[in-house]
């Protein structure tokens, strides 16, 4: 059982645990979590407890719940020391105690285990970092379940019939599944209990803890896990795990608006929504002046507190001169795709005399839809007039207003 401490283990303290926090002795319980392994299977270039889901490391899903649980006083993350860096950065905010990992899972956890020796706390909880939605309700049973038991095991019960198969994969026969579990973690135990269970299993290799304390003969209590407390081991998991980050993560809607004004010059005809619509006049302006577009653009980036077009696509530039204007809604498009916005809908008010848009609606729709990706029924579009008054009543010129709402996550 090596491994080099990355902490010296504080003295014990009355009513100080080895960061000055509460909780050894009597009734405290002390949380490990076993990050030790190096394992790239589920892919990317990190190990899987340091991949990103949801945008925020996997590690630092599981050490929050754990710091946050108001029944868990301290925090040990078991990591491989080469991962030092690594695991310190993904952790986070949250109050954690770093130790070095062994050479197996088992000894790993023998080694979170003697770095609380002075603590003592009455009880311990030992969990898998690639298990990142375990929730403070499975904590709080499978602690419940311990106290009430010697130690208990987060668990599933078996929903799948069991085959056993012989070497041929031919069905030998099939196991009743009432009273089976599937065992998860975490595993809760009295500390004490657990470090003499894994000296006792010194030099044998236990597939997890609760293994270890049945083989030094504590009774094990299954508590109620879940299917979202899965174990992230493969590629597709970290992807499962990505989509329920994603779907758990507070989204907000917001709403942007846009303004823009061209003014009519000599031309044979004007471009609106990306559509060429022949008139008698043009329209003046650095790009092609396809003020619906530009009312678009502002509308989103409005609703991304970017600033506005201007800003973006300066027209002291010169490459922008005559540029048909999609490349500037699609340039808000994408500083929403990489906010992970969503756009949800858009609706679009063209002000004008003439000419008349009516003929062109089906056109320019289609050609937002194809800009924006969105189906036809989330995209308004409408063209009045100012009954003669004003710079477009006069036919001086045109003017458009857009109005987007997208969905954004809740980050600020
Ligand atoms: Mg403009």
């Amino acid at each position: 059982m090596s491994g080099s401490m990355t902490e010296e283990p504080k003295p014990a303290a009355t009513g100080g645990g080895p960061g000055g926090e509460p909780g050894g002795g009597v009734g405290a319980c002390a949380a490990v979590i076993v990050a030790a392994g190096r394992g790239v299977r589920a892919g990317g270039d990190v190990p899987k407890q340091y991949a990103r889901i949801g945008g925020e490391p996997v590690l630092r899903r599981t050490v929050g719940v754990f710091a946050a649980h108001p029944a868990v006083s301290t925090v040990v993350a078991v990591i491989h020391p080469d991962d030092a860096a690594l695991a310190r950065q993904a952790a986070g905010p949250a109050r954690v105690h770093f130790v070095d990992g062994g050479a197996s899972r088992q000894e790993s956890v023998y080694n979170g285990l003697k770095f609380l020796d002075n603590l003592d706390p009455e009880f311990v909880l030992v969990h898998d970092a690639a298990r990142p939605f375990v929730t403070a309700d499975i904590v709080g049973k499978c602690l419940d379940a311990a106290r009430r038991h010697a130690a208990a095991a987060a668990g599933v019960p078996m929903a799948d019939t069991v085959k056993r198969t012989d070497e041929a994969g031919v069905v030998t026969d099939t196991i009743a599944r009432d009273r089976l579990w599937r065992a998860q973690t975490p595993q809760a135990f009295r500390y004490r209990d657990l470090m003499a269970a894994h000296e006792a299993a010194a030099g044998r290799a236990l597939t997890d803890d609760a293994a270890v304390a049945e083989a030094a003969g504590f009774a094990v209590a299954m508590s109620p896990g879940s299917e979202d407390n899965f174990k992230i081991t493969a590629a597709e998991d970290l992807a499962r795990a990505d989509r329920i980050a994603r779907a758990l993560a507070p989204r907000v809607t917001v709403v942007g608006h846009g303004f823009d004004v061209h003014a009519f010059g000599p031309g044979d005809h004007i471009v609106l929504c990306g559509v060429r619509i022949g008139h008698s006049r043009g329209l003046e302006g650095h790009s092609d002046a396809d003020a619906a577009l530009h009312a678009l653009t502002d509308a989103l980036l409005g609703a991304l507190g970017e600033g506005d077009i201007g800003q973006h696509f300066p027209d002291s530039d010169p490459q922008w001169r005559g540029a048909a204007s999609d490349r500037f809604v699609r340039h808000a498009l994408g500083l929403a795709a990489a906010a992970d916005g969503r756009l949800i809908n858009l609706d679009l008010t063209i002000v004008c005399e003439r000419p008349k848009l009516q003929p062109h609606y089906d056109a320019m729709k289609r050609s937002l839809c194809a800009l924006t990706g969105l189906p036809p029924a989330r995209i308004g579009l409408k063209a009045t007039t100012t009954e003669k008054l004003g710079f477009t009543g006069r036919g001086e010129g045109l003017a458009a207003q857009a109005v987007v709402s997208l969905d954004l996550p809740d980050t600020v």
